[in-house]
């Protein structure tokens, strides 16, 4: 394929300082060095974690000024000398997991993401807040010529994560699992996920309208946490025998419901944590985590075979989150709904406007 035009410079939403705001201006294009890719990102999907990398809240610095987004979709327009498995021209997904060392004891058995020399997309490394991203070609998602990079976008990140915290959780077909934040955009991933693996999905999320879109998304029971006067009772009578969904997935981006999953998980039932709320701890009590054998577990995004598993999903047309899309320019806007709890789904970002 004919090399690609690419410009000096290009629009992206630079962070100058934690906290935010992000700013719409031109800057650089960057160049790929011998084990990169340069991207050139048509759409990218907006995570709350961009939102955390904004304002700081986790205990781990991101680089400053800062690009952030790490679901981007788009085509590679160059690449280094070493690379030699993807073409100029064909499409690719920037992943959270930017890179990785490939060596050390954690990549060596495809536990890249607990890599310790991990790079990590719109936070250790410009993301695909811009119209031309960097990845490391090893970790690049390997998206089919035919798959649609605005509605694929989502599963970049918030498809990958959900479907391998699905796996880490060990529900089986049949089981009832319920999630927690299951209106917004990892949970609406999460409840087609479940379902595709032949699990009872019990939403759990905030309001009537995150109510319809996990029934229409195939929920088979909503638990509304802001009008439930008795939540974890509400969650067990929603399993046949009462006893509780046998995992839980938790997404939420705040404490409480932390300290609530134990309770209605059903006895020898896992615990799976995924949301990361800022300066948020566990609290269980340790006597009933013994006797009735729970397991608690934290899940981070997925590795390079969870990637290409979670995007086989899409392919077959069993999960689609539903999303809206707006300029790049709009990203603030984005934001703002975000922190109020009050986006249903995802939002995707079109760069070219
Ligand atoms: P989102 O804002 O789209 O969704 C969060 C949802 O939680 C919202 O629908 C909100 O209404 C709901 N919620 C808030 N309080 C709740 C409560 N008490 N009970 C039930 N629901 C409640 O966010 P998102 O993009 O889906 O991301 C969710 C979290 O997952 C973020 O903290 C993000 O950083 C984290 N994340 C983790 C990983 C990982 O690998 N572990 C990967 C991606 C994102
Ligand atoms: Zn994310
Ligand atoms: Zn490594």
């Amino acid at each position: 394929m004919a090399a690609f035009e690419i410009p000096e410079e290009q629009w992206a939403q630079v962070v100058e300082k934690s906290g935010g705001p992000a700013v719409y201006k031109k800057i650089p294009v960057q160049k790929p060095g011998p084990d990169e890719v340069l991207i050139n990102v048509k759409y990218s999907g907006v995570c709350h974690t961009d939102l955390h990398a904004m304002m700081g809240d986790w205990p781990l610095d991101t680089k400053m000024p800062l690009v952030g987004g790490h679901e981007g979709a788009g085509v590679v327009v160059a690449r280094g000398s070493l690379v030699q498995d993807i073409e100029l021209g064909d499409h690719a997904g920037i992943k959270w997991l930017n890179g990785s060392c490939l060596a050390c004891c954690f990549c060596m058995q495809a536990d890249e993401p607990l890599c310790p020399h991990a790079l990590l997309s719109g936070y250790t490394v410009d993301g695909s807040f811009q119209q031309y991203a960097i990845a490391k070609a090893a970790h690049v998602a390997r998206l089919p010529k035919d798959c649609d990079l605005e509605e694929v976008a989502p599963v970049l990140c918030a498809g990958i994560t959900v479907y391998k915290g699905l796996k880490e959780s060990g529900a089986r077909p049949g089981q009832y699992v319920a999630i927690v934040g299951a209106g917004g955009g990892l949970g609406s991933m999460a409840i087609q996920y479940a379902k595709a693996m032949g699990l009872h999905v019990i939403g759990i999320d905030g309001g009537d309208e995150k109510r319809e879109s996990c029934q229409k998304l195939g929920a088979a029971a909503f638990v509304d946490f802001m009008s439930s006067k008795d939540l974890v009772q509400d969650v067990k009578d929603a399993t046949p025998d009462g006893l509780g969904p046998h995992a839980v997935i938790l997404l939420a981006v705040s404490e409480k419901p932390f300290q609530q999953a134990t309770e209605y998980v059903r006895s020898r039932g896992t615990v799976i944590c995924i949301g990361l709320p800022a300066h948020a701890f566990l609290k269980a009590p340790v006597f009933d985590t013994v006797i009735r054998m729970i397991t608690i577990k934290g899940s981070y995004v997925g590795n390079r075979q969870d990637t290409q598993e979670a995007l086989d999903f899409y392919q077959r047309g069993l999960v689609k989150v539903p999303f809206k899309t707006v300029g790049l320019s709009e990203l603030q806007d984005v934001y703002s709904l975000m922190r109020e709890g009050k986006i249903v789904g995802r939002y995707v970002v079109d760069t070219s406007r």
